[in-house]
């Protein structure tokens, strides 16, 4: 029986950092359909092509095209004890969508991060990324050389974190994503954290969280 993680939130309430932390904690994959769609439009394949200007835009690539994804993905013998879901669903017929694919018995476990829309276009103004090794990096603003604190590789910011495309993306998530709250507000194992703390301290609170939900629907971790 598997327990899967859904990691909710706007962009840049740090759902990926949280994710791949507790992915690593939990010994699952975590799963990412942006991390997913961006490798397609690098490696060039038919999905990349289709969905580049999408991304681009900062809006939604199609409920269709995600729920593939992330149907095959689950399908993978390394996630069979479950995996952390990040960016998925971001819809209500997304959500809907993973509810039918889950087996009968599997737990889901909804975190949702909840930041103020101030800090996270400042956080998202920051953000930066390791075309090497992926770590996610906050600049400081003082002028600190933009390496990889992980292995020094070069940061990147990622085209949809440009000030237009922020706004849009916030947009979006208020729109179709926001939704997703009333859909799962009312289950057992739906679960708010304050995503302004610190990363140590939402760790924290993100485990605690798994931990007391998973207690309440049955599941052991
Ligand atoms: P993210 O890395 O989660 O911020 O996703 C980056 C972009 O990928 C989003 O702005 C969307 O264009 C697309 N995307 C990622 N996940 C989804 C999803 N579940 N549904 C639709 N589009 C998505």
């Amino acid at each position: 029986m598997a327990c899967h993680i859904v990691m909710l939130g706007p962009p840049g309430a740090g759902k990926g950092t949280q994710a791949k932390r507790l992915a690593a904690v939990r010994g699952v994959p975590h799963v990412s359909t942006g991390d997913m769609l961006r490798e397609a439009v690098q490696s060039g394949t038919p999905l990349g092509r289709r969905v580049q200007a999408v991304l681009d835009s900062g809006r939604l690539v199609s409920d269709e095209i995600v729920a593939d994804l992330v149907r095959e993905r689950l399908t993978r013998a390394d996630a069979r004890a479950g995996v952390v879901l990040d960016g998925f669903p971001r819809t209500v017929a997304q959500a809907q969508a993973l509810d039918t694919l889950l087996g009968n018995g599997d737990a889901l476990v909804i975190v949702d991060l909840a930041v103020s829309a101030a800090d996270l276009i400042r956080r998202l103004s920051r953000r930066r990324v390791c075309a090497a090794c992926g770590t996610i990096v906050a600049l400081a603003g003082d002028g600190s050389p933009e390496v990889c604190p992980q292995c020094s590789g070069a940061l990147a910011q990622r085209s949809d974190d440009r000030e237009e495309v922020v706004r849009e993306r916030l947009a979006v998530y208020e729109r179709s994503t926001a939704p997703l709250v009333d859909y799962y507000r009312e289950r057992e194992s739906y679960r708010t954290i304050d995503g302004a703390q610190s990363p140590d301290a939402v760790a924290g609170a993100v485990a605690d969280a798994i931990d007391e939900t998973a207690a309440v629907i049955g599941q052991d971790r």
